[in-house]
């Protein structure tokens, strides 16, 4: 099953939120340098991931985002989960019309199956588990959060 873009920037987001050990909070912009995707597309997923619950912000000058305590426990499925809103994998139904195919349709019902099987898979990987050392320096350093190589 393939992820949406929206869906990988903000597990990436939430990666680079975990790694950040320097108790920051981080900025939008910095978090879009980070994760390497322009700063609109970072901005509404962590606008959407602020509104459920996985991120909480600070106002002001040194303002920025940080993981809550919800978002430090949350699993990828679930947070997949939070931020699929499409009924089915397949175009059952679009501004076209519906499928003609749709009457108590077998491969939709294989299909919802299959997707909460891969999110029941993800359901035992902890977002914050994930980012490890050798993989975040590099990026922890171009946005300043470590300090550069001697
Ligand atoms: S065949 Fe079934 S799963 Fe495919 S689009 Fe039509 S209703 Fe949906």
């Amino acid at each position: 099953m393939r992820m949406t873009a929206f869906e990988d920037v903000s597990l990436r987001a939430l990666m680079l939120l975990a790694a950040n050990d320097s108790g920051v909070p981080l900025a939008t912009r910095t978090i879009a340098e980070g994760v390497g995707t322009p700063y609109n597309h970072v901005s509404k997923a962590v606008l959407r991931l602020r509104e459920l619950g996985y991120l909480e912000s600070t106002r002001g000058r040194a303002g920025g985002v940080q993981l809550s305590a919800k978002g430090r426990s949350a699993t990828v499925g679930s947070v997949l989960r939070d931020l699929d809103t499409r009924a089915d994998l397949a175009d059952c139904e679009t501004a076209n019309g519906t499928c003609p195919l749709n009457f108590q349709c077998g491969l939709r019902g294989a299909l919802r199956r299959a997707r909460e099987a891969f999110y029941r898979e993800l359901d035992g990987v902890v977002v914050a588990s994930l980012p490890h050392e050798r993989q975040m320096a590099p990026m922890l350093m171009q946005i300043g959060l470590r300090p550069p190589a001697a």
